[in-house]
């Protein structure tokens, strides 16, 4: 039987036909050196052995299926990249890299890691790629590892106005070795404030701007930082981690040629397994390579490594590009929606996967509105918004994102169903008798647009 082919389909068909346990043979690859023989196994090995886990297991199952996942920084990876995850590939220890590691046996995992690589430069057009980071976070460790000593001054967006953590915040590794400077947005149309950026690079000589952001709505042009980032001699990365998929699709610009390090994670936008992605120059691979490991890693995940190959190679797909262009799309529409009942956009709207809404026009704050949507069964996140006199733990506003939706197959139409809704919801904070109207509504929606793991599990 044909490594990679059979099994998934028999599981499905036997899912469909209603087996509670599903038999599957194990496949035997070419190189096998006994004789092949089927083993029989029942599938529901986790139900069997602890269902404790398999129960909350099921329960998030069911979550993600009836509700509508609207956290801007998740996504349904395919079943694909789900089996990839899932694989023997767990049990394998590769320190080092493809052809030089620190173990034996590695020459599956070699083919693995190079395939993740070569697609991870195709992608993205980029000349070097290290595909080992096993986090957005640990990805942006190792950049700086690579191009900073502690203590050097560093540009980074204010986590207040949309930046992320590892950009300086003071508890993070990267505000507690380096001396991070915070730039902002402008206060009157609340977009990255390129004045004030060329003002403080001036000022504060960092050795290394970084750009990029986890909640900010419009597109980032980078041509802009990697002019600053030039007139001043410092380094430029680029932390394109929430909108990696929108530069894959082509729906934004790629900061490839522009930046010195690009930085990612696989699992928001780009739809891949949790995981993060270095991209910089064939120059720097040497020092990133090192700095990834040994520098902040051991071992590699090679099951999520080749999750991230089978995502790069979905991401090439012209079904990707159309999802690119339907989750902007879609999120013009929600926009429009939420902006048409009355709700205030930091921005006035967006250009990307997300929205900022300033949920205190409702006289709400943010952590109410998350719980309401949550009683309707829309999962979102409270989220600051930029010149917030609210608290990081009760903001003005709420975080809202359409790629997860879109991959579920969604569109403009449902975009604005879903905009009455949540608008709705908001409106009548405290209707419980509406909120759960509002989610038998959206459970019988999202009975017409399965997820992705509906076809695996
Ligand atoms: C999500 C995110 C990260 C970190 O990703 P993790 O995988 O959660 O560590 C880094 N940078 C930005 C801008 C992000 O939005």
């Amino acid at each position: 039987m044909p490594v990679g082919r059979s099994p998934l389909l028999r599981t499905a068909s036997a899912h469909r036909s209603g087996l509670d346990a599903v038999v599957r043979f194990e496949s035997l690859a070419s190189n096998s050196f006994c004789t092949p023989k089927p083993i029989k196994k029942p599938m529901n090995f986790l139900q069997q052995q602890d269902p404790d886990i398999w129960t909350a297991i099921e329960a998030e199952a069911t979550r993600q299926r009836e509700g509508l996942e609207m956290i801007a920084s998740e996504n349904y990876t395919s079943p694909a990249i789900m089996q990839a995850a899932g694989s023997v590939l767990t049990n394998k220890y590769a320190e080092g890299y493809p052809g030089r590691r620190y173990y034996g046996g590695c020459e599956h995992v070699d083919v693995i890691e190079t395939l993740a690589i070569e697609r991870a430069k195709k992608l993205f057009g980029a000349e070097a790629a290290n595909v080992q980071p096993h986090s957005g976070s640990q990805a942006n460790t190792a950049v700086y590892l690579s191009c900073l000593e502690v203590g050097d001054s560093v540009l980074g967006l204010d986590l207040a106005q949309g930046g992320h953590l590892t950009h300086g915040m003071k508890l993070n590794i990267s505000g507690r070795l380096y001396h991070f400077h915070s730039y902002g947005v402008d206060p009157k149309n609340h977009r990255l404030d390129f004045d004030q950026i060329a003002k403080l690079a001036r000022e504060k000589k960092p050795k290394l701007i970084v750009a990029g952001a986890s909640a900010y709505p419009r597109e980032i042009p980078h041509d802009r930082f990697a002019e600053i980032a030039n007139d001043v001699g410092a380094k430029l990365m680029v932390d394109m981690a929430h909108y990696a998929g929108l530069v894959a699709s082509g729906q934004h610009n790629s900061p490839v040629p522009y930046a010195d390090y690009v930085t990612t994670t696989t699992h928001k936008t780009l739809r891949g397994p949790r995981s993060g992605l270095v991209l910089c120059k064939e120059e720097n691979l040497k020092l990133v390579n090192r700095n990834v490991f040994p520098g902040t890693q051991g071992g590699p995940l090679m099951h999520v490594i080749a999750g991230k190959a089978v995502c790069f190679a979905e991401a090439m797909t012209p079904e990707f590009k159309a999802y690119g262009k339907a989750v902007v799309e879609n999120a013009k529409t929600l926009a429009d929606t939420l902006l048409a009942a009355g709700l205030p956009l930091v921005s006035g709207g967006t250009d990307n996967h997300l929205m900022l809404v300033d949920v205190t026009a409702l006289g709400l704050g943010g952590k109410k509105a998350e719980a309401v949507l949550d009683q309707c069964g829309i999962t979102v996140n409270m989220n600051m918004i930029p010149f917030d006199e609210r608290k990081p733990m009760d903001p003005s506003g709420i975080r809202i994102g359409t790629p997860a939706l879109t991959t579920r197959g969604m569109g403009t139409e449902e975009m604005k169903r879903v905009g009455g809704w949540i608008h709705q919801g908001l409106s009548h904070p405290d209707d419980s008798a509406l909120h759960q109207t509002i989610r038998s509504e959206i459970c019988e929606l999202c009975k017409s647009f399965p997820v992705p793991a509906e076809r695996c599990n």
